[in-house]
């Protein structure tokens, strides 16, 4: 289903113009207007999730191995030394728009781009304390 006044909702099912690289029953594939560098790209369903949370898992399936065949086609064409899959959830994980999507991004040696963070330094005790915290 669409939600009104999603904008990906618009732009997967071709409402709003987009660079479309592909498109299927369920997704479309377009180049991000923002690009962190040549080629990212975003994979969209054409129905509406938020999110992950809400994705049904069937989608969540498919939408990977769509990932893994466009993984395969842009580092073929753009010849990129290697790829980042991002796909954030919610204000806090840096998600700015609510429709579920993964980016691709291409990376290229010596690209200058930053997809990292700050490790911690947990000790074992703590690591044990969030892995009860998790599972218990
Ligand atoms: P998020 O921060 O939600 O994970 O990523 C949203 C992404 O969507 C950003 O990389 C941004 O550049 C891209 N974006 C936002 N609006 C549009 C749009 O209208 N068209 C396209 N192609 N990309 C968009
Ligand atoms: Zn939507």
């Amino acid at each position: 289903m669409r939600k009104e006044d999603c904008i990906f909702c618009k732009i997967a099912n071709g409402e709003i113009p987009s660079k479309s690289l592909y498109e299927d029953e369920k997704f479309r594939v377009i180049l991000d207007l923002g690009p962190a560098a040549k080629g990212h790209s975003l994979i969209l369903p054409k129905d509406h999730a938020a999110n992950l949370y809400e994705l049904p898992e069937k989608l969540a399936g498919d939408a990977m191995i769509l990932a893994k065949k466009m993984a395969s086609l842009l580092t073929e064409k753009l010849n990129c030394d290697g790829i980042n899959l991002v796909q954030n959830n919610g204000e806090a994980a840096g998600q700015t728009v609510e429709h579920f999507h993964i980016h691709l991004i291409p990376r290229y040696k010596g690209d200058g781009q930053n997809i990292n963070w700050v490790p911690g330094k947990p000790s074992q005790e703590e690591l044990e304390a969030v892995r009860k915290q998790i599972l218990e």
